[in-house]
């Protein structure tokens, strides 16, 4: 495709974002004439993303296994909750980077350049991206989806992962959510593990840590391999595949632009308290691929007006009290109605869900964060 004529379309960055909206747009013949820009060299099994399919998705027959229940474990008591409707989902990178590369570059509209976006002009009439292998684009939209890494302020903190997708006899038969029984140093960080198995001598395991500054994943997946050494016995599981992660627990510190809208996990699909993007990267790309086939600007992520507030005092709450966020999980677990726990830990509940969930946790700490947040540099 002719690089040197202006493109309907630039997208900054060609990973989930990114390729679940070219995915959409190449689904139709009118496509705008769209360019994605990414410096990959490769596109690998590099992340398996989870979540809820609250809202539905076009992925639905590249779901690796689905779990019904699921556990969290504290050191008092052990909870499941389970949802007929809503049951918990795991893709794997390598199927989606599949589905959606294919659709794409067989679209005579659609095209990729595997280069770094290095300087951005965003003006009202348009957008010029220079490269970092010399070339220069132009485009009428643009939408960036750069990672944005930046320091965290409080009350936020960053989540720190290591997985490994494990086979070893006597794998456990349920998921489990989080188990807080790994952790034994709140102030370090807050630690669980999430157990997936997904085979019946296959699973993946992560060790999580909210905390700030962000720990290396190293640690954590020495700690991981440390875990596993005392579970199934040192020399008796294999690693099939790791990844790794460090994920902002915090709202996006960019805004949209004149011509270009900032999205993607670091431009407000992901979920400050959680993490999860994955469904909401999905309800973003609904949203902007239909906009933009109907020859609008396409349109940024919508993170909701109460959700970010929440999130906020909920995050103070945690900072200010690590050693007791296994009881406020247990709480949600135990208490909270588990449809309206799941809308909710999505990004889209409805208010008497938003009601149940905060009904389930203890008054004290959230007024007391509550004031906190609204009194300056009190958070
Ligand atoms: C290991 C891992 C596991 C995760 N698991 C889950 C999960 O279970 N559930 C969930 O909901 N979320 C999960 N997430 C969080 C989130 O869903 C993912 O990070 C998701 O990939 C975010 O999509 P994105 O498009 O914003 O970013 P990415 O998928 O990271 O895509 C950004 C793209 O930008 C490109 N890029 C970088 N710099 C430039 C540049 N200068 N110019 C052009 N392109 C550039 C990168 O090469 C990359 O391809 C996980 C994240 C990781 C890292």
């Amino acid at each position: 495709m002719n690089r040197a004529r202006p493109f309907d379309l630039v997208i900054l960055g060609g990973g989930c974002a990114g390729l679940s909206l070219a995915y959409r747009l190449a689904q139709h013949d009118n496509a705008p004439r769209t360019l994605i820009i990414d410096p990959r060299v490769e596109y690998t099994n590099d992340r398996t993303w989870c979540g809820w399919p609250v809202t539905a998705h076009p992925f639905q027959d590249d779901v690796r296994a689905r779990w019904h229940a699921l556990t969290l474990h504290t050191d008092q008591a052990s909870t499941t909750i389970e949802s007929r409707r809503y049951p918990y989902e795991m893709l794997e990178a390598e199927r989606f980077y599949t589905r959606t590369l294919t659709a794409i570059d067989d679209h005579p509209s659609m095209a990729r350049v595997q280069a770094r976006a290095a300087d951005v002009e965003d003006r009202e009439d348009g957008v010029t991206v220079a490269l970092d292998n010399g070339e220069t684009v132009q485009a009428r939209f643009g939408v960036d989806t750069r990672p944005q890494p930046k320091p965290l302020t409080s009350p936020w903190l960053w989540q720190d992962f290591a997985g490994i997708n494990v086979q070893a006899d006597e794998m456990p038969q349920h998921a489990e959510l989080m188990d807080f029984r790994v952790g034994d140093n709140p102030q370090a960080g807050i630690d669980f593990l999430y157990v997936l198995p997904y085979a019946p001598n296959q699973a993946l395991f992560e060790w999580t840590r909210f905390g700030r500054p962000p720990t290396s994943p190293t640690t954590l997946e020495r700690a991981l391999e440390e875990y596993l050494d005392t579970r199934f016995g040192a020399g008796t599981w294999q690693a099939l595949r790791r990844e790794t992660g460090t994920l902002p627990m915090a709202p996006p510190t960019r805004t949209n632009g004149r011509s270009m809208v900032v999205t993607g996990a670091y431009g407000g699909s992901m979920r400050a308290a959680t993490g999860y993007a994955f469904h909401a990267i999905q309800r973003w790309a609904d949203e902007c691929a239909e906009a933009l086939l109907k020859g609008q600007p396409p349109v940024g992520a919508s993170t909701g007006r109460i959700l970010p507030h929440l999130d906020r005092i909920f995050m103070s709450t945690l900072a200010r009290h690590p050693e007791r966020a296994p009881e406020f999980y247990r709480l949600l677990f135990d208490k909270a109605p588990t449809d309206s726990l799941i809308r909710f830990l999505s990004g889209v509940p409805s208010v008497s869900d938003t009601l149940s969930v905060m009904n389930a946790l203890p008054w004290a700490p959230l007024i007391e964060s509550t004031l906190r947040c609204v009194l300056p540099g009190r958070a």
